[in-house]
């Protein structure tokens, strides 16, 4: 195995994106599963907690009143409106976690996306769209979660369209056919993206101490 050079780095930001339905949750769990030094930027939102949602796990559930004194006080890397409800990125722990050299996973959508790209350095933000087998695998998968009424479905499936229709702005793109070898993908991308020179800065150092004097 081929390993980054082991000396302090920034961590980069690794960014999911997909409609819902598209297997994201599953993915990003099976990534942070998998991987030590990845860890998730837990969300805030004013939507109702689902049941089996777990407050500072899953989100930071808030009041309209909460969101706005984050939104007042500069404490989202970014935010935006979803399906009627208010998501947001909280800056503080990003930034923790990226000092310890740690990379972070966003679930966020494409709005969230193009702020980040606008607001960081581009080098430490790595952006992947998942896409469905088909816009009927993703109706069945939506419908399968037994978690959301038949008007909140229907809302959905019509913002999957408006999702899909920005994968094009994204750094890799992959069909989610099977969770195996999407989840493969995944970490293929992340092994190569942290192998990347400018993300491992202690390698000036490391060749100034080979010995590459000759004879
Ligand atoms: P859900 O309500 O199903 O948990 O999430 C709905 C959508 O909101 C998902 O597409 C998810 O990626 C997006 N989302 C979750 N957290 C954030 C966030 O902090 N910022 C943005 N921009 N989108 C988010």
């Amino acid at each position: 195995m081929v390993d980054a050079i082991p000396f302090p780095r920034r961590g980069l930001m690794l960014v999911l994106s997909s409609p819902s339905g598209a297997g994201k949750s599953t993915l990003s769990r099976a990534v942070l599963a998998a991987d030590e030094n990845i860890e998730m930027s837990v969300s805030a939102t004013t939507r109702p907690q689902r049941p089996g949602e777990v407050e500072g796990r899953d989100y930071f559930f808030k009041t309209p009143e909460q969101f706005d004194a984050m939104v007042a006080g500069d404490a989202f890397l970014e935010w935006a409106h979803v399906f009627g409800h208010r998501y947001g990125t909280p800056a503080a722990p990003v930034d923790a976690m990226l000092a310890r050299g740690h990379d972070v996973l966003f679930d966020i959508d494409w709005q969230g996306t193009q702020q980040l790209r606008q607001k960081q350095v581009l080098a430490d933000l790595v952006s992947i769209f998942i896409l469905p087998p088909s816009m009927a695998e993703l109706e069945r998968r939506l419908r399968a979660r037994g978690t959301d009424s038949d008007d909140v479905i229907a809302g959905r499936m019509a913002r999957a369209e408006a999702e899909i229709s920005h994968w094009a702005e994204y750094d890799y793109v992959l069909i989610n056919r099977d969770v195996d070898a999407c989840l493969a993908h995944i970490r293929t991308i992340l092994a190569a993206e942290r192998l990347k020179r400018v993300r491992q800065p202690g390698l000036v150092d490391f060749v100034r101490g080979l010995d590459t004097k000759t004879g």
